[in-house]
């Protein structure tokens, strides 16, 4: 239906909408102008020209501020509101562009040229059309502000032109994107644009969505973490925990202040960062935690200032221990050297000897004399190399190793380093920890030493390492090469006299908090500790018998209620302290027995008396040997036994009298392992001693081994030996020639109190041992070459010892 078409029509301009041909839009008017425009259409029953402002925010448009082209419309109705305003219903009907325009007072009025679509119809439009429905269907379903009747509603549209512009009434397009579509008259063109829009808006609504899902996720995320988060501080506030936050920062400024070289605070930084990022109570994070804490707890670059001064040296030295003159002095002369060359290089020193004579409190001193920090480590059973060098961190429960342990606890990178027992490690399949060790004391590697569990190099060169041992023997060949060792023997009973009076009274009086002279031990009754109840090298038994007696004192003053009385110790009131002594003193027999020989052994706590009984019962030769003997030791009985036959006419026996005879020799205090051939000699004078029935003298000990032809070879532990026989009160002693030599290492004052004789052959030790009754021979003359006919010779290539 067409309406009448004047050339002039009202014009009403339009804020914010662009009204389309076919198009049913309700308007609400309020601007005079406007109002007269729409009376004036109502009046004349004429249609309206609506056309969209360039520019919303004018109120009262020129010319100049409409677009050109509009819709020329229909009011369907009109509703005055109580306002004053407005509400018109209108429908578009037809494009039309303005020609000429009056302006009358009210309103203005307008001339137009209406514009008719073009390119309406053919197989191209339907093409367009269709696609352009298919588009718009998909985007009316994901975009909810599009009502679904209106899908319905233009499905059987076949008037491709008013699809279009229905179409484009309903997308939400910006005004000059919508006059734009208006304005295009070629149909093609105008759903070419439209199809545009819509994939833009398509994409747009797309992007948004994506967007939004993020912008939920992270809302999610956040919610979750934050939710999680006050569950875990409530969980740690129920088990009574601070809160872990502080921790870290606490942990942040310690590692801030702390000097650390820069591959060390770089990788505490990165496993700083890794804890912020994990949950607070995982176990990686005790692993992460307990690292950093390793790190930051072991000394860098911290000392203490240190420098030698020798004479201090031998001041301090004197004043912690009594004698070892040789040892201060090789001591000292190290110091020496370890001053000129500033840094330490060389050796490392390695302190031998047995228990208690002063190795590891002489390290003390050093440290002292060094103004040095001191720390001791012990490598007694140390048998697997990850015990010196840690575990590597991927073990559960990894740990650094002692080296690095000790070091946390000297805190400075300059301690002098006792490490005790050196001899007492052991190898096994886990490694061989002396190898690590030897890394540690090279003094050309040991800058960088590489813990397994730290992994990263640390610089033990400033450390002044000692070792100790109790004898070289455990101690690997290559480490011993990189020391200087210094032998410590044991002490005479003077010597221990003298220390218990200087040094071990007075300091178990301070010890146990008593002031000096509030107990004094008569000389008579030290000497009953060392001689009775203690048998030892050392002195540390004797140090722990005085502190005993120290503690029952202190009880003693407390019960009587008497806390300033001074206590004498004499020999005669130590019983009443100690009990019944333990040892029985002088171990040389009361009386010449026969068959009963007494040796001097040497073991690693010292040296020993050692007694070796034989006996004899009928039988049939054969040969037992008891007394826990190690198998050299065994050896060195049968190798005695062979030379006694051998010797057997020339000592008036039958050639074979062992045949009806077994022979049982025995060592005493069985506990004790004994091994070494060094008894040889004193097996063989117990044998011959049983054989002939001739006692052996009570005050004379022996040493040395035998060759099958009774010749002697010399033995080791040469002063601990004589010390033992010292304290066993013997009084002659027989020694093999061969160890003349070593004699003048051998303290003059133990010496000088003894008869010493150097012995080659076993006949001389008899000659000298066994106590022949006046006007008898104890060998027969007989030619030796008869003797020795028989012999085996075996080859001895055991070690002296
Ligand atoms: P080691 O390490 O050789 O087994 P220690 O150093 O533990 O022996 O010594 C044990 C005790 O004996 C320590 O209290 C030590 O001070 C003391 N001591 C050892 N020798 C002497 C000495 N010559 N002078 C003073 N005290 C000594």
């Amino acid at each position: 239906m067409r309406e009448t078409t004047a050339k002039r029509y009202p014009l009403m301009p339009l804020r914010d909408i662009v009204i389309f041909p076919g198009m049913v839009a309700p308007l609400v008017v309020g601007r005079k102008k406007s109002i007269a425009a729409l009376e004036n259409a109502m009046e004349n029953r004429s249609m309206i020209f609506l056309v969209t402002q360039q520019d919303d925010s004018i109120d009262d448009p020129g010319r100049e501020h409409l677009y050109d082209i509009g819709t020329l419309a229909t009011v369907m109705q009109l509703l005055r509101l109580p306002d004053g305003t407005i509400k018109a219903l209108v429908e578009g009907k037809r494009r039309a562009r303005i020609t000429g325009l009056t302006e009358f007072d009210s309103f203005f009025s307008v001339e137009v040229e209406e514009l008719p679509d073009i390119h309406t119809e053919g197989p191209e439009i339907e093409a367009y059309g269709r696609e352009l429905y298919r588009l718009f269907e998909e985007f009316s379903r994901t975009n909810k502000k599009i009502p679904k009747e209106i899908l319905t509603s233009i499905a059987g549209m076949e008037n491709i032109t008013r699809l279009a512009d229905t179409v484009a009434s309903h997308l939400t397009l910006k005004t000059g994107q919508k006059q734009e579509i208006l304005e295009r008259v070629s149909l093609p063109d105008r759903i070419a644009l439209l199809m545009e829009a819509i994939y833009r808006e398509v994409e747009l609504s797309e992007l948004e969505k994506t967007i939004q899902a993020k912008v939920k996720k992270k809302m999610a995320d956040t919610q979750r973490n934050y939710y999680l988060g006050e569950k875990i501080k409530a969980i740690q506030e129920e088990m009574g925990q601070g809160e872990g936050g502080d921790d870290i920062a606490e942990l942040e400024e310690i590692i801030a202040r702390k000097k650390l070289p820069d591959p060390v605070r770089e990788k505490v930084g990165k496993e700083l960062k890794k804890l912020k990022q994990m949950p607070p109570m995982s176990a990686e994070t005790t692993v992460v935690r307990n690292y950093i804490d390793a790190i930051v707890s072991l000394p860098w670059t911290e000392k203490t200032a240190s420098t030698i001064d020798i004479n201090r040296a031998e001041q301090v030295l004197e004043e912690d221990h009594y004698g070892l003159k040789k040892t201060k002095e090789r001591i000292l002369e190290y110091l020496a050297v370890q001053a000129q060359v500033k840094k330490i290089k060389g050796p490392i020193l390695c302190l031998v000897g047995p228990p208690g004579v002063g190795k590891t409190s002489i390290c003390r001193s050093i440290a002292r004399a060094m103004d040095r920090k001191f720390i001791r480590l012990s490598l007694g059973g140390v048998r697997d190399e990850a015990e010196i060098r840690g575990h590597r961190r991927t073990y559960i429960g990894a740990m650094p190793g002692k080296i690095i342990l000790s070091m946390q606890r000297a805190e400075v990178i300059n301690p002098v380093f006792c490490l005790d027992e050196v001899d007492k490690m052991s190898m096994d399949f886990r490694g061989d920890p002396s190898a690590a060790l030897l890394e540690v004391l090279d003094p050309e590697q040991n800058f960088a030493f590489n813990d397994h569990y730290l992994d990263l190099d640390y610089d033990l060169s400033e450390v002044f390492f000692i070792t100790t041992a109790n004898s070289l023997h455990g101690i690997p060949l290559p480490l011993q090469d990189r020391m200087e060792i210094i032998k410590l023997s044991g002490y005479t009973e003077e010597e221990k006299l003298r220390i218990a009076e200087g040094f071990l009274v007075p300091k178990q009086l301070e010890v146990n908090g008593f002031q000096p002279g509030d107990i004094r031990f008569s000389d008579q009754a030290l000497l009953e500790i060392v001689r009775r109840y203690t048998r030892e090298a050392g002195v540390r038994s004797l140090e722990r018998t005085i502190a005993s007696i120290c503690r029952k004192v202190a009880r003693d003053r407390l019960k009587k209620n008497q806390p300033d009385r001074a206590y004498r110790i004499s020999r005669q009131s130590i019983g009443r302290y100690l009990g019944a002594a333990g040892y029985r003193y002088g171990l040389a027999e009361e009386q010449d027995a026969i068959g009963l020989a007494t040796g001097m052994a040497w073991t690693e706590v010292g040296g020993e008396l050692l007694q070796i009984e034989s006996t004899l019962m009928p039988g049939s030769g054969k040969l037992t040997v008891t007394g826990k003997l190690g198998d050299v030791m065994q050896e060195s009985a049968r190798a005695a036994m062979s030379y006694v036959r051998s010797r057997a006419m020339r000592l008036g026996l039958e050639p074979d009298f062992y045949q009806k005879i077994d022979l049982h020799i025995h060592v005493p205090e069985g506990a004790i392992p004994k091994d070494g051939p060094s008894a040889g000699i004193t097996m063989v004078t117990s044998i011959v001693s049983a054989l002939l029935k001739i006692p052996v003298n009570r005050r004379i000990a022996m040493t040395g081994e035998i060759t099958l032809r009774g010749r002697i070879l010399p033995i080791g532990g040469l002063t601990e030996k004589l010390l033992a026989a010292r304290r066993g009160n013997i009084t002659h002693v027989l020694l093999p020639q061969e160890n003349e030599r070593d004699l003048k290492e051998v303290p003059a004052k133990i010496r000088n109190s003894l008869t010493i004789d150097l012995v080659n052959h076993v006949d001389e030790v008899l000659q000298k041992a066994l106590l022949v009754r006046e006007g008898e021979e104890l060998f027969k003359d007989i030619p030796l070459e008869s003797i020795y006919k028989d012999i085996t010779v075996s080859s001895h290539n055991t070690p002296a010892h």
